[in-house]
């Protein structure tokens, strides 16, 4: 049995791809694959799930002693526990190239595109195979998910022309709306603690001699931003120790009006986002146009931060 899973703190992404790999895998092998889960659902992909009846992927407390495969993840710091004692066949991914070392050659495949569930499509269309209506969906709303319905300057035509044929296979007939109902679960914060809330889609980072985190939440409600806004602030500053990083970043993400709040706790934190954000209005860290960690957070981040 191989299991294929994502980065710890699982957003629709890595839990989707997983989901839809395992299942490409079963049906172009005829072997075992299973997806597991490197941690909690957030409310967006429990959405998903519902949505298109799928069950939740099980949790793996630890890699130790598995076969893996990665997907939507190649750094250390985001993987699921017990990495080095398990064995790795295959990296898919999108981000930037990390530090996982393998002791032997494995497939390992990064395409800069939105989102893995892209890549995992391609995979059905070059072996002539076609996912099931339930897969389509989830693989359609990973895309969705991590390109905030084309929003993001991660967006390729390649996720377009992937999430529109997997929208066909999934039945959903207007891609917009089911994206905009999706987000709006996703930003629906229910009773959850601060800091539940800062965990949702936070991940770490190391440029040279700093580690550093960088949380996101993305909503449709400017009003909710701002109660978050504070919340998160209160969380960082009382919580930087506990997060065992010298800095952390948070952006608070309006997915209409494209844009990001950049809030930060930790010394040197606010100077080096003012040295990679030039842009930024004096008073508070508004960054219009910027809704990608990946692409207008990190690497911006990474050249000021001292090594
Ligand atoms: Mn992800
Ligand atoms: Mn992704």
């Amino acid at each position: 049995m191989t299991f294929v899973i994502g980065h710890k703190n699982p957003d629709t992404d890595s839990i989707c791809s997983a989901i839809g790999y395992a299942a490409f895998k079963r049906a172009d092998t005829g072997e075992e694959y299973e997806a597991r889960r490197a941690g909690e659902l957030n409310p967006e992909t429990q959405f998903v799930l519902d949505h298109f009846g799928l069950q939740a992927p099980e949790l793996l407390e630890s890699a130790a002693g598995q076969e893996l495969i990665l997907v939507d993840h190649n750094e250390k710091e985001q993987a699921v526990d017990g990495l080095t004692e398990g064995h790795i066949n295959e990296i898919l991914d999108h981000h930037k190239v990390g530090d996982i070392q393998t002791p032997d050659p494995i497939y390992f495949l990064i395409r800069p595109v939105g989102c893995t569930g892209t890549i995992v499509y391609d995979h059905f269309k070059k072996a002539g195979l076609v996912p099931e209506k339930d897969v389509a969906g989830a693989l359609c709303s990973a895309i969705l998910s991590d390109t905030l319905a084309f929003r993001s300057p991660t967006c390729t035509p390649a996720d377009k022309e992937a999430a529109e044929a997997l929208a066909k296979l999934a039945g959903i007939e207007d891609i917009q709306e089911y994206a905009k109902a999706m987000l709006k679960a996703g930003s629906n914060m229910g009773d959850k603690t601060d800091e539940e809330i800062f965990n949702l889609d936070y991940k770490k980072f190391t440029a040279g001699s700093t580690t550093y985190g960088v949380g996101q939440v993305t909503s449709v409600d400017a009003d909710e931003l701002k109660v978050l806004k504070e919340r998160m602030t209160g969380y960082m500053n009382n919580n930087l120790e506990k997060q065992g990083v010298d800095m952390l970043f948070f952006m608070l993400t309006d997915v209409l009006d494209e844009s990001s709040e950049l809030i930060c706790a930790g010394e040197g934190a606010e100077k080096a986002a003012s040295e990679a954000f030039t842009s930024a209005e004096a008073d508070r860290m508004y960054l219009k146009g910027v809704v990608s960690r990946k692409k207008q957070i990190i690497p911006q981040l990474t050249e000021v931060l001292p090594r």
